[in-house]
């Protein structure tokens, strides 16, 4: 092995998913010397083996199903999907599992490419080793940014390495269909995945240890899509988990905590994520391997003054969208840092404080039908002590939602808090409503009051009328 001098930049990154890649084009917008280190795909896991593939992948089972709700149209798209041609979509979206694009982008912003395993050595030193058997120092003079995202956990059950299970990753990247697709987990993953290869011709198996779907939302928002899963032909079980699991011959044996036995040609896994922490070199500063990292709302490290955790591997919302916004805080609070400015005085938009991390954190599930949300469910509204009353409105109570066909089927909740009377959180459910979700952000987010909501007028027949309902509801309640 080999060992270069140490280099000296502004700011090491670690990690080049979408978050890592972030933070460098914010520090190179600021003029500090960055060097960013990936370890396999600049990209990350959402360009080849999440966000990407999988909504590549759901989008046509989606427009099917809503195709298939609209009189005059629902006749001509009777038929199976192109499978072939779906899993080609997702090999063009993944870019084939190639990078050449995002290394073109980061060569643009002026960012340094280091590829190898990077750990810290120390405050802020960090060691790269390459493929080629090269390892480089690198230190930063003003931050080290750790963005190694996490990799999905699979329970420690006997025999499940020889089971060769599924995990996110291969869920999203099979150039095959299974016959029979058993998906543990009715998370996010679980639920968008299984109703993806339920569309493609598995016959999909849902097992769930808790009581629903989607534990992270509101009950409805589970409730319904475990209700079209099973209408699509799946086989949803809750309060059931997995007790062994072994492989025979090519068919996968699963016994489940009930007490029985289902056979799969296929197991995903889609039960949590875990930390790419473990192998960081995290003790060489005194933090624990393999864990989360704790920040403050500027992404920087509890107890630190050089070291940033952003995205995933903080915990605070294991979402892209929210971990560019946190690369875009702490890029900017790096920068500031650096040039020695106080942060918050100097910046009218609070722009190095990542407060919509706590109240303001939108999501949407891709499956048939969408679930969206932003802020707290009534549960955790209440939970967190807050004063609140959730209003509800029958989706396909919006004129609106005819357009989409007969039979549609959605709901909405929205959170009022009585002391501001302004949002802490909206849900909506039903096909289509994925779109609509931005405006729920920007009333939680703006902390606009419900009085100034009623002046935002929706256009007429959009199912954005349901705003329209839900104040109607609240204030003649
Ligand atoms: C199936 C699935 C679907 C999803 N769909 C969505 C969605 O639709 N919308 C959404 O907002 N979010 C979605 N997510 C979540 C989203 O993928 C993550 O929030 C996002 O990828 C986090 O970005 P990140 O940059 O923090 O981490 P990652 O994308 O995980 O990137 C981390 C990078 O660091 C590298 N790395 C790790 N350790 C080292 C090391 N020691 N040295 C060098 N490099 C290292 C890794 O190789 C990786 O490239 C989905 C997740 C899954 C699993």
């Amino acid at each position: 092995m080999t060992e270069s001098e140490s280099i000296a930049y502004d700011v090491v990154v670690l990690g080049a998913g979408p978050v890592g890649e972030n933070v460098a084009d914010r520090a190179r917008a600021a003029g500090l010397s960055t060097a960013i280190v990936e370890s396999e795909l600049i990209g990350g896991e959402c360009s080849y083996w999440a966000c990407m593939p999988s909504k590549a992948l759901l989008r046509p089972v989606l427009a099917r199903a809503d195709a298939r709700r609209v009189p005059g149209l629902s006749q001509a798209v009777q038929g199976p999907l192109d499978v072939g041609a779906v899993l080609a979509h997702r090999d063009y979206f993944t870019s084939n599992w190639k990078d050449d694009g995002q290394v073109q982008w980061l060569d643009g912003i002026g960012a340094d490419i280091y590829r190898g395993h990077g750990r810290l050595a120390g405050p802020r030193k960090v060691t790269v080793e390459g493929p080629d058997g090269e390892r480089h120092v690198l230190t930063a003079r003003h931050a080290v940014a750790v963005s190694t995202g996490t990799r999905a956990v699979v329970p420690d059950l006997p025999g499940i390495a020889e089971v060769k299970p599924w995990t996110s990753r291969e869920a999203t990247s099979a150039h095959a269909v299974p016959g029979r697709l058993v998906v543990v987990g009715g998370g996010v993953v679980g639920v968008e995945m299984a109703t993806a290869w339920q569309a493609f011709g598995s016959k999909v198996t849902v097992l769930v240890r808790g009581k629903g779907l989607l534990p992270r939302m509101e009950p409805f928002a589970g409730e319904m899509v475990a209700e079209a899963l099973t209408e699509a032909g799946a086989d949803v079980r809750t309060g059931t988990s997995v007790e062994a699991v072994t492989r025979e011959g090519t068919t996968v044996v699963v016994t489940t905590s009930a007490g029985d036995r289902i056979e799969a040609d296929e197991i995903l896994f889609a039960t949590g994520r875990a930390p790419r922490t473990d192998d960081l070199g995290l003790e060489t500063v005194g933090l624990e391997p393999g864990s989360w990292l704790s920040v403050d709302d500027s992404c920087r490290v509890t107890g630190s003054d050089w070291l940033y955790a952003v995205g995933d591997v903080n915990h605070r919302a294991l979402l892209t969208h929210q971990g560019k916004y946190q690369a875009r805080i702490a890029g900017a609070a790096i920068a500031a840092r650096a040039a020695g400015v106080p942060l918050l005085e100097t910046d009218p938009w609070g722009a190095h404080a990542a407060t919509a991390d706590h109240a303001a954190v939108p999501q949407v599930v891709f499956t048939d039908p969408e679930a969206a949300s932003v802020g707290l469910s009534l549960a955790e509204a209440e939970q967190a002590g807050h004063r609140v009353r959730a209003v509800d409105v029958d989706l396909s109570s919006v004129a609106g939602a005819g357009l989409y066909g007969e039979g549609y089927r959605g709901r909405a909740r929205m959170i009022v808090d009585l002391d501001t009377e302004t949002l802490r959180g909206v849900t909506f459910v039903g096909p289509g409503v994925g779109e609509m979700l931005h405006s729920a952000t920007i009333a939680v987010a703006g902390e606009v009051p419900v009085s100034r909501l009623w002046h935002a007028v929706p256009a007429y027949p959009t199912l954005s009328e349901v705003w329209l309902r839900l104040l109607e509801a609240y204030r003649d309640a």
